[in-house]
């Protein structure tokens, strides 16, 4: 059999998965060769994140091996891309191994930088993977009073509506249980959200719900001793838990 195209996706996420299978639907196995390279082990469907950290799914239920995602007719590689070449068309993998490829779809996603955001390390929690989910779950199912402090730092971090869903939820849940949390929700922009018009409504809610809205304030360092968060102008807000999106940067390979 004479394959004519070499086509390879490299990143096993939602979107290399969804591509890799788009491109096998759309040509023949005459016509084409669809390769994936990842290094995931297990898919995590990342939009269950503030659902499996309010217990309200099991992470069971979110995470897929990759093969089980793909079509069968796709090859699909468990490695690393450490470096493309595009001049000769050749990708270096972690294993050694060297692939060649006609046609190359990049979708490695972004990498969280924690470094990058002083005091976030270690103090900062979120849900945009399993492991990160799981362990904001039983902080926040351990505490029993406190402030509860839910920051989106910008319109720049991915999934920004699963934190107003976190927020929201989150609140709902403890009305008739825990009165003695309260939840703040801090935004670097004019409103609640980035868009005005979702705004109004961000507002509203929150409003309904008892939960502090903090406007104009972007946090720039974290002050893990006194618990608090800093922002550009030297303002102090603290809290007991603190659930931030990590700062991301591109892939290093890239
Ligand atoms: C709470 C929440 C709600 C969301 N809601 C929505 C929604 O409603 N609609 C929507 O469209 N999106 C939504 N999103 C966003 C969506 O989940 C993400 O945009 C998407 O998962 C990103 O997928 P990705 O494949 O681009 O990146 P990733 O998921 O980061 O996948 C990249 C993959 O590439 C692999 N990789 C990285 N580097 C290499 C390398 N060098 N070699 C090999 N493999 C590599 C990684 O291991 C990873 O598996 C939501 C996200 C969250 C957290």
């Amino acid at each position: 059999m004479v394959v004519t195209k070499n086509i390879v996706v490299v990143g096993d996420g939602a979107a290399g998965i969804m591509t890799a299978n788009k491109l096998r639907y759309m040509n023949s196995e005459k016509d084409a060769r669809v390769t994936l390279i990842g290094n995931n082990v297990k898919n995590f469907c990342r939009s269950d994140g503030p659902q499996i950290a309010l217990r309200m799914k099991k992470f069971t239920e979110s995470v897929k091996p990759v093969n089980f995602l793909l079509n069968s007719k796709v090859d699909f590689v468990r490695d690393e891309v450490t470096q493309v070449r595009p001049k000769n068309r050749l990708l270096y993998l972690k294993s050694g191994k060297k692939y060649d490829y006609d046609y190359l779809v990049l979708a490695p996603g972004l990498a969280d930088a924690p470094e990058k955001l002083p005091g976030y390390e270690g103090e900062a929690k979120h849900m945009l993977d399993m492991q990160h989910a799981l362990e904001l779950g039983k902080t926040l199912e351990n505490l029993a009073e406190g402030t509860v402090i839910v920051a989106t730092n910008g319109a720049s971090a991915p999934n920004l509506m699963g934190f107003f869903e976190l927020a929201l939820v989150y609140t709902e849940m403890l009305a008739h249980i825990k009165s003695k949390i309260k939840v703040k929700f801090v935004s670097p922009d004019n409103g609640a959200f980035p868009i005005q018009e979702l705004s109004a409504f961000f507002a509203d809610k929150f409003k309904s719900l008892g939960i502090e809205l903090v406007t104009g304030f972007k946090v720039t360092s974290i002050n893990q001793k006194n618990k608090e968060i800093v922002s550009t102008e030297n303002k102090a807000i603290n809290y007991d838990v603190l659930v931030l999106p990590p700062p991301l940067k591109t892939r290093e390979f890239l």
